[in-house]
């Protein structure tokens, strides 16, 4: 085992690394660090060593870890009742519906669990839209989708992935799926000329990719393409909603309102896995009682934190917070002077470094030392660091974390 190697770490963070190691599967690449504590934008590891976090848990904690108006919501709900099921109705869902849907400014919304779930929920509802209302044979519908999108580990989202990591092994894929360039609205047109077309589903951003931002424009022409065509525009927001990217959905950057969103993580606040999908009454509708669902979706805890989630996004104006703070970031990275950076693209708090490996040293080894410096991110693809810190970061602290990525850099040049 590599970590072992590592002589940074100390026996009780190598002991349980181990024990991950024995007992679980080994279906994640994690940096060799064991957190314990996390508070704001800092997080903590076993030994008491404090370090800035710029990986937010992939944006699920854009509100900073244990967020004191978020953690109340969820310990005051867990006392009195955590979960019912959909058999009955709860004293929560309601009242996060109503809150959720004037929130996004949405007819209707369908609570799920984690992001792979608010994507499947999206598509079979697509689907269901594109047999009750656009006339599509039965079994015929297809979903669009681009390559290098990254919408979740089920075998739908797989199906819909052109990385071999995501889908290799996993077949037979789910039928329908019609894979085409990102950042190409020409291949859309064409797309769409299939009559049997029910939806096109989009990241604004490309996140898991490594943070590819498309081009000004693209997804305003995508979304004017599918309505000419009478296509749903499906925005997965998972990665870039909740005030992620500079506004409190990507899609607002272009002023355009999605006939379906998916939202995921930082609804819930980095506390509960809470997704959600929000459409129209004459999309939403078509789902009818008893054609989907989840034991645990809609829970009174889930709805009660997801509550204080937003709200907090919205007190502490925390979309505006991410476009100023990113701007500084972006501009500081830039000056940095390194034959290893390569690239920083972004937008708001969604950013990457593309690195370009020097001195036998790749994004690996600058996550490594940025660790020993102080600050977590994790690469992406080989070459791609990806810095996405919570929202609730200070200039101040913001501007010490730049200084550590700059010094580690540095380091392996100097
Ligand atoms: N969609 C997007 C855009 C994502 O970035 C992710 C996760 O990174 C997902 C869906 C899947 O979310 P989850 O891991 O909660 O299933």
């Amino acid at each position: 085992m590599e970590t072992v190697k590592d002589k940074t770490l100390s026996e009780k963070a190598l002991r349980l690394i181990e024990m991950e190691d024995r007992y679980g599967a080994h279906n994640y690449h994690p940096l060799p660090v064991v957190l314990a504590k996390g508070k704001g934008v800092f997080v903590w590891d076993v030994d008491g060593k404090k370090y800035y976090d710029f990986l937010s848990a992939y944006s699920a904690v854009n509100q900073g870890h244990c967020h004191p108006r978020i953690i109340k919501a969820l310990t005051d709900q867990a006392e009195i009742m955590t979960l019912t099921s959909r058999a009955f109705h709860n004293d929560c869902l309601g009242e996060f519906e109503k809150y959720a849907t004037e929130f996004f400014g949405y007819d209707k919304i369908l609570p799920m669990n984690t992001g792979a779930e608010g994507v499947e929920t999206a598509l079979k509802l697509a689907r269901k839209w594109a047999y009750n209302k656009k006339g599509v044979p039965e079994n015929q519908a297809k979903i669009i989708c681009c390559q290098g999108n990254f919408h979740g580990r089920t075998v739908l989202a797989v199906s819909l992935s052109n990385d071999p990591e995501s889908y290799g092994g996993f077949g037979p894929f789910v039928p329908g799926i019609t894979k085409i360039p990102y950042n190409d609205t020409a291949a859309l047109a064409e797309a769409v000329k299939d009559p049997n077309v029910a939806g096109f589903i989009v990241e604004p951003i490309q996140g898991e990719a490594g943070v590819f931002v498309p081009d000004d424009g693209y997804l305003a022409k995508c979304y004017e393409i599918c309505k000419a065509a009478n296509v749903l525009f499906i925005a997965d927001e998972v990665q870039t909603g909740i005030a992620r990217t500079g506004k409190m959905l990507a899609s607002d950057h272009e002023n355009i309102r999605p006939d379906i969103i998916i939202l995921g993580k930082a609804i819930g606040g980095g506390v509960l896995p809470v997704s959600a999908v929000l459409a129209d009454d004459h999309i939403m509708l078509c789902i009818k009682p008893g054609e989907h669902g989840s034991t645990f979706g809609g829970n009174p805890l889930a709805c009660r934190v997801a509550i204080a989630s937003l709200q907090v996004i919205k007190e502490e104006k925390l979309a505006e917070r991410a476009n100023k703070m990113g701007e500084l970031f972006r501009n500081e990275l830039r000056k940095i002077e390194s034959p290893m950076i390569k690239l920083v693209r972004g937008k708001g708090l969604l950013n990457a470094m593309v690195i370009q490996p020097a001195h036998g040293k790749e994004a690996w080894d600058v996550c490594l030392k940025m660790r020993d410096n102080g600050l977590l991110a994790k690469p992406t693809h080989g070459d791609i660091i990806r810095f996405a810190p919570p929202l609730v970061i200070t200039e101040e602290q913001l501007m010490e974390a730049v200084s550590i990525i700059k010094k580690s850099i540095l380091s392996f040049t100097a």
